[in-house]
């Protein structure tokens, strides 16, 4: 666990009225509220040279995950805003996110206003 989840997890927080920026583990901290937060990693990061079939299998039993998980629009709208180059991210895949960049200028925006 790094330093920044056991602060998050102890209830370490920006003192109020502070006008200092929010502490990176606040930005980030829905990733500790995910549905793969235990899970094995390589669920949703292809190792290198998979294709087909088995990539098909890995994918859609990542996004199995995503689909019960709590902070799905939280995760997917950060894959989708700095442009995450791999892995599942709120049940968008690489091509997911691909597509939706070619749909879209600010496929992250529309995601925001949807929710
Ligand atoms: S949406 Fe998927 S990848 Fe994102 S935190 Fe939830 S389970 Fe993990």
């Amino acid at each position: 666990m790094s330093l920044s989840a056991q602060h998050w997890r102890a209830g370490v927080t920006k003192p109020r009225g502070s006008r200092l920026p929010p502490p990176v583990y606040d930005a980030y901290e829905w990733q500790w509220r995910g549905a793969c937060v235990d899970a094995d990693p390589h669920l949703f990061f292809h190792p290198e040279g998979e294709r087909g079939p088995a990539r098909l299998r890995r994918d859609t039993a990542a996004q199995a995950v995503c689909a019960r998980c709590p902070v799905v629009e939280a995760c997917r709208q950060h894959g989708l805003a700095v442009r995450e180059p791999y892995g599942v991210w709120g049940g968008l895949t690489e091509g997911d996110r691909e597509r939706a960049y070619r749909r879209s200028k600010d496929p992250a925006a529309e995601v925001a206003s949807a929710g």
